[in-house]
């Protein structure tokens, strides 16, 4: 692709997904933020000028549908959300330079003019629609308000989003079998004139622009097929008071549709913060309307929104295109999905209660799996992160040899920087510069760990402990070495950790904050001198970890006995539902098994079938002989990813046909994420499994 490396010469501007205004957060909704905020942190290290912006999402039918049930107005309800998501962020040192909201006069008013610009440059126009209407209630029914069945995939789904089928953005009038989620009545469709984007007319531009964007694999490949297949207009307003009010629209009756305002927050927040700090800190203008570098970084849920609506508008209505998308994956706990109804979840608010340093999660959520991959959350994996690598690799290894520094030399002795250690860091610094420009926060925020790692070798082999009689020279030498690299490991970490790594900065003796060194600081000569050391990172005991454990299955255990037929909440979109099903009645003999030919398989191509949302075809060798197998995991995988995983599949199964394609045998996976199984140790390809 064609972008210069980062750091460049333009402003950019790193977002967040803007969290919906809508219920507590917790640690699975903190991937995005984290992600994010390490992400501009990372920008900054490397000398980009950066600004990291977001704010709370506060229009839309769930908002509306959930005050009206409290009894409080939308705006009081979305407030009071909006309030405790801009108080929770910075617990977590998640560090926005402006955090405002959709509601806001900057966003109101922005989103006003760029519609207006839309209708002036001829990208909008009206049509007569079918809308959901409720008969009994006198209501229209927009998005929310409405359920039925996708006219695409026939799940079950919601007004605007097929959310348990095939993931597609349903437009007002194509959801079937409408009914009002209010009354439980059914609706009926009337007639209603309706303003449309006209995103076809940019189709054109759409191709391109998809070739363009950088940023992770799955906000490239999941889109192309929408755009290069036939492109629907999008109905950009609807029938509602809550909501900023389509722009001189006489009777005051329409607003605009909440993913038309929620994007425009990355601008308006953007806006805000050059109102607050001045266009010669930073210029929204020069971003957003010169070519800055865009990145947004967003859940997978929210793909299409941003790479095809969103390009589109800021397109039409003359504003920079987006540099790179970056799209998590989601959180899973203990193997299952989150579920705010049955309280089975770890709170934002909860963790930091537990007396953990929020410096431990970033890590976690930053390191544990790529950042597109779905990740599992258990406090035992957590424990396992932060003993051997916080605890055993970094702490141990900043913490043995600065004691030995002060012990020895009351801070760093003097010395040239060694050839190998130079080298070292300097390939430290390469990792970190690249995770940065391939959008791997994981690859970044390990370059410190890894660095940490031949730390700990290299004192180990160099033993300066036994030199500091015979040979002072080379232990001062080999001392030296090792606070530089402590140095470095503090730059490079600050991202992933900036509350410990500044703890580090002040004691190696620095001034100022590590958060404002560019990397060439990890070259620089260390203080001459510094203060014993303390711990910077502590064990998480075994019994601790068996406590949690245990009020967490507590608490799910009281409230699914409250409430066995609990509503599934309306409010969570990183919610994955997934209740583990009873083990089957029937047994089945030894013999039965056997009929089953379960081989080792190595995967050797992966790509995904056209046409098919959710459908791979695969390569897979299977020692005897190349099987084509096609399997449901085409949104789920990083297809170019699996080449060279070890499966296990079902090799005598029926042949059958899916989207004109054969499949010959069946890939064994397992629950909704499609986590494939895998073999232990290497069994080679073609291996009988039992
Ligand atoms: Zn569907």
């Amino acid at each position: 692709m064609s972008h210069e490396d980062f750091p460049t010469q333009n402003p950019a501007v790193v977002t967040c997904g803007l969290p919906y205004a809508n219920g507590d957060l917790h640690i699975g909704h903190l991937r995005t933020y984290v992600g994010g905020d390490i992400y501009s942190r990372s920008l900054r290290t490397l000398g980009q000028e950066t600004a990291f912006v977001s704010g709370s999402d506060m229009h839309g039918t769930p908002v509306a549908v959930n005050a009206e049930e409290e009894g409080v107005t939308p705006e009081e309800f979305a407030l009071r959300h909006h309030e405790k998501y801009e108080a929770t962020f910075p617990r977590f040192n998640i560090d926005f330079d402006n955090y405002g909201h959709t509601h806001d006069e900057t966003n109101t008013e922005l989103t006003q003019e760029i519609v207006r610009t839309l209708e002036s440059e001829g990208y909008v126009y009206e049509k007569e629609i079918p809308v959901a209407y409720d008969p009994d209630a006198d209501q229209w029914l927009p998005d929310r308000y409405v359920e039925g069945t996708c006219p695409y995939c026939g799940a079950h789904a919601r007004g605007d989003e097929c959310d348990e089928g095939c993931g597609r953005h349903l437009e007002p009038g194509e959801i079937e079998n409408p009914t009002s989620v209010r009354t439980g009545n059914p609706a009926e469709y009337r007639e209603r004139e309706h303003k449309f984007f006209a995103v076809s007319d940019l189709q054109e531009y759409l191709q391109e622009f998809i070739d363009r964007l950088e940023g992770t694999s799955n906000a490239q490949n999941q889109p192309r097929e929408w755009i290069e297949g036939e492109l629907q207009d999008w109905c950009i307003t609807r029938d509602m008071d809550w909501g900023i009010d389509y722009p001189d629209d006489d009777e005051g009756e329409l607003v605009l549709y909440v993913w038309v305002d929620a994007p425009i927050e990355y601008i308006a927040s953007t806006k805000q913060y050059t109102e607050r700090v001045g266009a010669d800190t930073f210029d929204w203008e020069a971003a957003w309307r010169d070519g800055g570098d865009i990145v947004h970084i967003i859940g997978r849920d929210i793909i299409q929104h941003h790479t095809v609506f969103w390009p589109a508008m800021l397109k039409g209505a003359g504003y920079t295109e987006p540099r790179a998308v970056m799209a998590s994956g989601f959180i899973t706990l203990n193997g299952k999905g989150f579920s705010t109804s049955r309280n089975r979840a770890v709170w934002a608010d909860e963790y930091l209660d537990e007396g953990f340093h929020p410096d431990l999660l970033r890590y976690y959520l930053a390191t544990n799996g790529g950042f597109q991959q779905d990740v599992d959350f258990s406090w035992s994996k957590f424990q396992e992160r932060v003993n051997n690598e916080l605890v055993g690799t970094v702490g141990n290894f900043l913490y043995r040899s600065m004691l030995f520094a002060y012990r020895n030399f009351e801070g760093t002795p003097e010395a040239d920087l060694s050839a190998e250690v130079r080298d070292r860091i300097e390939e430290a610094i390469e990792e970190f510069e690249a995770g940065i420009n391939d959008y791997s926060i994981r690859k970044s925020g390990n370059a410190a760990v890894r660095l940490a790692q031949f730390g700990n070798e290299y004192i180990q082999r160099n033993e300066p402990w036994k030199l500091t009689d015979e040979d002072p020279e080379t232990a001062a030498q080999v001392i030296h070495d090792c606070v530089q690299i402590a140095k470095a490991v503090a730059v490079l970490f600050q991202p992933v950790a900036p509350d410990k790594m500044q703890a580090l900065w002040e004691q190696l003796g620095e001034d100022g904050a590590v958060a404002d060194v560019g990397v060439d600081a990890a070259f620089e000569a260390p203080a001459a001198s510094f203060d014993e050391p303390e711990a910077l990172f502590e064990k998480i005991e075994d019994e601790r970890v068996e406590e949690l454990n245990e009020k967490l299955a507590e608490r799910v255990a009281a409230t699914e006995s409250e409430s066995d037929e609990s509503e599934e909440d309306a409010d969570d979109d990183m919610e994955a539902d997934s209740d583990l099903e009873p083990i089957a009645d029937d047994r089945i003999s030894f013999e039965e098994f056997q009929d089953l030919d379960l081989r080792v398989g190595e995967i050797l191509d992966a790509e995904g079938i056209d046409g098919a949302d959710k459908l791979a075809k695969l390569t897979v060798d299977i020692g005897v002989e190349e099987r084509q197998i096609v399997a449901g995991i085409k949104q789920l995988h990083d297809l170019s990813e699996l080449a060279g995983k070890k499966v296990v599949i079902v090799a005598n199964l029926e042949k059958a046909e899916l989207f004109g394609t054969e499949s010959n045998g069946m890939l064994l996976a397992a629950g909704e994420q499609a986590d494939l199984l895998t073999t232990y140790e290497d069994a080679v390809p073609g291996t009988k499994v039992q």
